[in-house]
């Protein structure tokens, strides 16, 4: 025998042995010292089960991603019917059944004018490819100097090094800048920073005259401008309002810029429509989608778009106009599964309409947090409910980001069976739509005893 077969590798704890080989996400690995990672061996409904028996309400839907509950019977189903037929095949020269229903609901669902889906593997993914995109079709049209593009203050749009440069979360972003494109960064619409008296319309469209004269000083270098949709998740959910995105559509049009619509994390229902762009009744000339699109069970993303756009790449192949950006795994038939069983499920059970008691309800529970000595504000855009904490409630202003007082939420909530996991100082709540009351009387309780204790000293 070898000195591998003696080395007790798998010995210890599932945390142990995970801190001996894992890298997490997202993660300074030195805070495990103090807290392990959570062993999950299996979930049902908005819950998740630890090995030791422990149970977890899953208040951030897994980062977003889940929508009708873990271990969803309709989508393990679909799942399990999809595997013992095709797992995978390439998706250039080939096609499946799974990938061409899936992209004809997202062509019917989707806002009107997007006829088309090319897809990716992860948001970053996607956001990959609809900048590429939108760069590379004004390049066949003959527009060769449009290669720059306008983002928002405050944005996320991913990881990778291309969705990192048009993304703004300063955490993630700053470190990396010397690796980045560099991009025209307009204010954020972010009604957070809205006068005493101002609506959040007035707000947002005092903020749009700083896109407005971007945009014309700037158009004929722009390809796209990228915004996420009535919510800045990453950033701290900061929430606008659609008259942003309407004034925006139109700018975009008498400019001659394209518009990209990151629902990556608001798509499927979050805001209290299908897709947030509805709200404010427009059609971006790319929409991005991934996060709940399989209901949280596979990686998958999808971008859509134009004819217009479509008809630019379409070409004799010695014209070298074609688009051959491609993944490994793009169109996987499992994923595609996974998101048709997700997108029935939306369609069967009339889940907008049932939501939105739901919203409601959590909204209300958790406004009653508005009283407390800490608290700035509670905020809502459909099943994205968020509650901010500070220091100096009269000024406004924030605890120092080293005091990590979310974190003080995080661990109070685990030890109280919630699995919350508040952005620096500001909670939120964006749980699978299976959630029930009680359900939502506990997380928002939790959520104000965390709150209580992260800001008693
Ligand atoms: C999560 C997210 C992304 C990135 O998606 P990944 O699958 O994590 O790469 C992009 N844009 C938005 C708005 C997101 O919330």
């Amino acid at each position: 025998m070898n000195a591998a077969h003696h080395n007790p590798i798998d010995s210890g704890t599932l945390a142990e042995r995970d801190l001996r080989v894992l890298w997490h996400p997202c993660t300074q690995m030195k805070d495990h010292e103090t807290l392990p990672p959570i062993a999950i061996k299996r979930g049902a409904g908005a819950w998740l089960e630890g090995t030791d028996g422990k149970c977890y309400l899953d208040a951030v839907s897994s980062w977003w991603v889940n929508l009708f509950g873990h271990a969803n019977p309709r989508i393990n189903a679909a799942l399990c019917d999809q595997v013992s037929r095709l797992e995978h095949v390439i998706f250039a020269g080939f096609t499946h059944e799974p990938a061409v229903r899936l992209a004809e609901k997202l062509v019917a669902l989707t806002p009107s004018g997007l006829t088309r889906c090319f897809f990716a593997d992860n948001g970053s993914a996607a956001v990959e490819v609809a900048i590429k995109m939108s760069f590379h079709y004004w390049r066949n049209r003959g527009r060769s100097g449009k290669t720059r593009f306008i983002t928002l203050a405050n944005g996320y749009h991913g990881e990778t090094l291309g969705a990192l440069a048009v993304g703004n979360v300063e955490l993630y972003k700053e470190l990396y800048k010397p690796l980045l494109m560099d991009v025209l960064t307009a204010p954020s619409p972010d009604c957070y920073f809205r006068e005493t008296g101002e609506s959040w319309e007035q707000y947002s469209l005092r903020q749009f005259e700083h896109m407005e004269r971007m945009l014309a000083d700037h158009a004929h270098e722009v390809a796209a401008v990228i915004v996420e949709p009535l919510v800045q998740c990453a950033g701290g959910m900061r929430m606008y309002h659609p008259i942003y995105l309407a004034r925006l559509r139109e700018a975009c049009d008498r400019y001659g810029v394209h518009l990209i619509a990151d629902e990556i994390a608001v798509g499927f229902g979050r805001t209290g429509t299908m897709f947030a762009c509805e709200q404010a009744g427009i059609s971006p000339d790319f929409m991005c989608l991934s996060k709940g699109l399989t209901g949280g069970y596979l990686p998958l993303s999808a971008v859509l778009t134009t004819d217009d756009i479509y008809a630019a790449f379409y070409d004799d192949y010695a014209k070298l106009t074609a688009f051959l950006h491609s993944h490994s795994y793009t169109g996987n038939p499992l994923a595609c599964a996974a998101a048709l069983a997700t997108l029935d499920i939306f369609a069967d059970e009339d889940v907008i309409e049932r939501n939105r008691p739901k919203a409601a309800y959590l909204g209300a529970k958790a406004r009653e947090l508005k009283t407390h000595a800490h608290v700035s504000d509670v905020r809502q855009c459909g099943m994205i409910v968020a509650v901010e904490f500070v220091k100096d409630k009269s000024r406004r202003e924030p605890y120092a980001w080293t005091e990590r007082r979310g974190r003080r939420v995080y661990r109070h909530a685990l030890e109280h069976g919630v699995l919350l996991r508040p952005i620096d100082n500001v909670v939120y709540f964006m749980p699978p739509y299976v959630v029930d009351e009680a359900e939502i009387d506990l997380m928002v309780k939790v959520a104000a005893d965390g709150i209580e204790r992260a800001t008693c000293d």
